[in-house]
């Protein structure tokens, strides 16, 4: 029998290294993928229509809502981002666990609808870190850091529901940390019981 591949919630702070940790954490892995997002969020100097997001205008975005084509979907800081329910269904299905990177307005449907997801808050060790970070990253508008930083004190305050929490100090530390927690979940009792049937 084919065992269904694990939803995974991945949310924090923009700029507090989610897809950085999780492409180390995944690295080599073909039973784990990273879900792509659409949004209507105007694509950063490097960015790849169809890799880091499939860029939409905020028509498509409507119509993709109407058709029930998302699992979830949210406005962060004036743009729109959502999760493509097909891809995430067939992989799924297939045996692949999926990565979604997802603000915490979505991360609670994916919640409510999928209980046994599996959620994540990443953060980094201080608001002064991420600042930097966000700095660094060279991507974002003085205006839109100040707004993400805003967006992560709120998020903070929403994110009771996680299950864990992965602080991003050093990069290897925070992804062993993540490894870990997949490792912790594949032991769980209730994916493991079967083989007690087998002995
Ligand atoms: P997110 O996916 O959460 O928006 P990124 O993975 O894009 O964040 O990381 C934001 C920036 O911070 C990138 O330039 C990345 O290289 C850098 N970064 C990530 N983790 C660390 C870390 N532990 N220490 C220093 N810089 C980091
Ligand atoms: P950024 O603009 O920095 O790429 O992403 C901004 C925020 O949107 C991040 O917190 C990221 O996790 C979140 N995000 C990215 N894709 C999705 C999505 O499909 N759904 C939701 N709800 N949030 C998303």
């Amino acid at each position: 029998m084919q065992t269904k591949g694990k939803l995974i919630v991945i949310s924090g702070p923009s700029g507090a290294g989610k897809s950085t940790i999780v492409f180390k954490a995944i690295e080599g892995r073909k039973d784990m993928c990273f879900s792509t997002s659409v949004t209507s969020r105007c694509p950063r100097p490097g960015e790849v229509d169809g890799r880091e997001y499939f860029f939409i205008d905020r028509e498509r975005f409507r119509q993709m809502i109407e058709n029930d084509e998302l699992l979830e979907h949210a406005e962060y800081v004036g743009n729109y981002y959502g999760t493509p329910r097909k891809f995430v269904e067939d992989k799924l299905a297939d045996g692949v666990s999926v990565f979604l990177d997802i603000e915490v307005q979505g991360a609670c449907q994916v919640g409510e609808k999928m209980p046994e997801a599996i959620k994540i808050f990443v953060i980094p060790p201080s608001l002064e870190e991420l600042r930097r970070r966000l700095v660094n990253r060279g991507t974002d508008s003085p205006e839109s850091i100040e707004n993400r930083l805003r967006r992560a004190r709120e998020e903070y305050a929403e994110a009771d529901f996680y299950d864990y929490i992965v602080v991003n100090d050093k990069i290897e530390v925070a992804a062993a940390e993540l490894q870990a927690i997949l490792t912790a979940e594949q032991c769980r009792y209730a994916v493991r019981s079967h083989w007690l049937k087998e002995v």
